[in-house]
């Protein structure tokens, strides 16, 4: 199984499920769903499925263990991996699905004009955001670190892969995407039953239930993690099989120090979080990879004409949450996208920015 495609997937249901977000409707008519979870690259995944127990149990194990996989590759915490002996300065013949993934990722890397680079390795682990410790780094060694920020700095000899001196990857803007693009795979491939699958900040829904299409709630950025500020619905109209939905926002991963508070998306012109008026972006698309990767880059980029460029070219539509409650819906998504929370949260129209 080619396990980190990422293109468009082709047309078979419908459904969208937006992670922490929640299943809102009642599921009359299908089959009780089945929910099995696992960890995987520091998060949870949960995934729901709509078929029988035996199927459905088994399904998860693929799922699981696809991911674990993918995670055992592109884990820059996991020593034995393919992508922290790169990290550690040693040439490395990669596996075919490693390459190909790095590949990618570099390439839409330039195309997003480096507001997503993966060469931050090195940044993002001074900041220890994925471990128990994050701090803010000293500022010379951040300076150092930033300087190795260079995605022309990896070199590829046929499938051998050489990084620049002290460059560091950091899959993590990505790697729950694609982990949820294999899941997409692995049900496509053998099971083809209505399933949500949640990993983090991405979610991919399959399928279509009998009764009806799938309400998913966007979650609200200044309330508990389960709670939502608005719906999309995603109906049989979209005439799409499989929907992905990722949200990168600021409450995600942050820590506090001598008061100032700090979250773990970076400006990958300074190295430090970036500074901005947006508390979350989500991003809407038919792929796992590029919706994960969008919402990083539109976080970073900000609300501006060339975010919505990279809106119309890669997805159907993104929200973006300003800290005032302030929601910019592209419309792609006006259709679908609705306010549950409109004591704290209103709309921005065209001509707010
Ligand atoms: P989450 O990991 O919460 O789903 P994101 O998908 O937005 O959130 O990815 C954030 C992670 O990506 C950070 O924890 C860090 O590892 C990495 N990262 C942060 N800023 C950037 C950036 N500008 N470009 C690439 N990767 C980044
Ligand atoms: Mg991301």
């Amino acid at each position: 199984m080619k396990r980190y495609a990422h293109k468009g997937i082709a047309a078979k249901l419908t459904v969208l499920f937006l992670s922490f977000l929640l299943p809102l409707c009642a599921c009359r008519t299908t089959p009780t769903p089945t929910t099995r979870t696992g960890f995987a690259m520091g998060s949870l995944l949960t995934a729901r499925i709509y078929t029988n127990a035996d199927t459905a149990e088994s399904m998860a194990d693929s799922i699981l263990k696809e991911v674990q996989m993918i995670d055992a590759c592109i884990s820059a915490t996991d020593p034995a991996s393919e992508i922290s002996a790169l990290n550690r300065g040693e040439s490395v013949s990669l596996s075919a699905d490693t390459l190909e993934l790095l590949q990618n990722t570099l390439d839409l890397c330039g195309k997003l004009n480096g507001k997503l680079d993966i060469t931050l390795g090195a940044v993002t682990d001074l900041w220890g955001f994925t471990g128990d410790t994050p701090r803010v780094p000293d500022a010379d060694m951040l300076a150092a670190a930033l300087a190795t920020k260079d995605p022309d700095g990896v070199t590829f000899d046929g499938s051998t892969v050489t990084l620049a001196k002290g460059q560091m990857l950091d899959f993590g803007a990505v790697g729950k995407g694609v982990a949820c693009d294999v899941a997409c795979q692995v049900i496509d491939a053998n099971y083809v039953v209505p399933a949500v699958v949640s990993f983090g900040g991405t979610v991919l829904c399959y399928g279509q239930k009998a009764d009806g299409p799938w309400t998913v709630g966007v979650r609200d950025p200044f309330g508990p993690a389960d709670s939502y500020c608005a719906t999309i619905e995603f109906t049989p109209e979209w005439e799409m099989d499989c929907l992905f939905v990722s949200t990168s926002g600021s409450y995600e991963k942050t820590f506090t120090e001598d008061g100032k508070t700090y979250h773990h998306i970076i400006d990958p012109d300074t190295g430090y979080p970036v500074e901005t008026d947006l508390v979350s972006v989500t991003a809407v698309g038919s792929g796992g990879f590029v919706c994960d990767a969008l919402s990083t880059a539109l976080f970073v980029n900000g609300l501006n004409e060339e975010s919505l460029t990279w809106v119309d070219m890669y997805l159907y539509g993104a929200a973006f949450i300003f800290e005032d409650g302030g929601i910019y819906v592209t419309h792609g998504l006006r259709d679908t996208f609705q306010l549950t929370d409109v004591i704290n949260f209103h709309y921005i129209d065209d001509e707010a920015f």
